[in-house]
């Protein structure tokens, strides 16, 4: 097991295009950590370049105490596994696991208990004597787990290992790398695009944008306490509903004004900031707002269902606002109530949880 560090890690192309733009970042020994973002945001290529599969154009690498940047990739401890699972074909199932212990000179007899011992962790024993072709796609992708695990490395790096297999399938392996890691208690990189995946699987989550790191920690706090508006907006399905707003008073207290209504803001950031800026952002999660039928708007914001999704436990509505660009995403539980397209409701974001953003990305309450 081991540790890894990057210590402002830039990375470069042909001179001219920088997709790592200087990331800090510490893996603990044994910490199931999730690299997550936008497509194109540099996720891989930092992976990359941690398998040594990429030059380091600047800063500085550690896997364990040592220096990686310049070794070369069999002398890092690391394993990678990636979402095309690059068996061989002409293999069985156990040769394809045995086959890089084969190379570094290991016995038959070992090589059989180091791939026996992979397999029960993986339950495909059964599978053993199998050539990849008579394998659905998931157990495919378990064997190629079994190759990085029979090398025993210091450090496991996925990278979107799950994108080829279908929703049940991912929703299974999801849960058994989970277990895995539990088991094997090594350290894991993990890449992938997919917010669900990074929010259940990872002890702790870098958000990636743009070859930066926007947020690091743990999935819930960067959920309930994300420090900009991309992280808020990127956690999260649907995404966090992003509403312009006015400070006003009404006598000693606070409001802010949203989509034409007035409502008493009880929450942080109205002392101050009410004088300096109006140009903030009402930050509300789809399921941080009381949402009643039709009646008195007074303190609420009006707004028409446009479409009801029924998920079966719960009604995401979309709603229009008068005056607000975008449409309000809602999570109401499902009680039998109709939702009718064009109804009028009304919605209170509760004012605990709802959160004040700039225009320009960063929190402010
Ligand atoms: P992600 O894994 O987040 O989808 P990547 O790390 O694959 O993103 O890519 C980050 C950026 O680097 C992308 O804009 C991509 O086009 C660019 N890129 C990747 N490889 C090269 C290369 N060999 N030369 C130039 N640009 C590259």
């Amino acid at each position: 097991m081991a540790s890894v560090t990057m210590r402002n890690i830039r990375k470069v192309y042909d001179n001219t295009v920088e997709v790592i733009k200087g990331v800090d970042l510490e893996v603990q020994d044994g910490e199931f950590m999730v690299f997550v973002g936008p497509s194109g945001c540099g996720k891989s290529t930092m992976m990359r370049m941690i398998a040594g599969l990429e030059d380091i154009t600047d800063g500085e690498l550690l896997i364990g105490d040592r220096v990686a940047n310049d070794l070369p990739p069999v002398d890092r401890g690391v394993a990678m596994v990636f979402q095309s699972y690059a068996l061989y074909p002409h293999m069985t199932v156990a040769e394809n696991m045995g086959f890089g212990l084969k190379l570094a000179g290991s016995s038959k007899a070992e090589i059989a208990e180091i791939v026996g011992k992979a397999a029960e962790i993986l339950h495909i024993t059964n599978l053993l004597d199998r050539r990849p072709k008579a394998l659905s796609g998931g157990q495919r992708q378990r064997v190629a787990i079994g190759r990085a695990i029979v090398r025993k490395p210091g450090v496991f790096l996925f990278d979107e290992p799950l994108s080829n297999l279908d929703a049940n399938l991912r929703v299974q392996m999801r849960v058994e790398l989970t277990k895995l890691h539990k088991e094997l208690g090594s350290t894991m990189i993990y890449v992938t695009h997919d917010q669900t995946e990074a929010m259940t699987m990872g002890d702790r989550i870098a958000v990636f944008n743009r070859g930066i790191v926007e947020q690091v920690g743990p999935p819930m706090e960067l959920y309930h306490n994300p420090v900009n508006t991309f992280v808020a907006e990127f956690l999260g399905s649907p995404k966090m509903n992003l509403l312009p707003i006015k400070w006003t008073r009404n006598g000693d207290e606070a409001c802010i004004e949203v989509g034409g209504c007035t409502i008493p803001w009880n929450g942080n950031g109205h002392g101050p900031l009410g004088s300096v800026s109006d140009d903030l952002l009402l930050g509300v999660r789809p399921e941080h707002f009381d949402v009643f039928d039709s009646g008195d708007t007074n303190g609420s914001i009006a707004a028409k269902v446009e479409v009801a999704e029924r998920l079966g436990d719960i009604v995401l509505l979309y709603l229009k606002v008068p005056g607000i660009e975008q449409t309000l995403a809602v999570k109401v539980p499902e009680e039998g109530h109709l939702w009718q397209r064009g109804a009028t409701v009304t919605l209170r974001p509760r004012d605990k949880t709802a959160m004040l953003f700039t225009k320009a990305g960063p929190r402010v309450s």
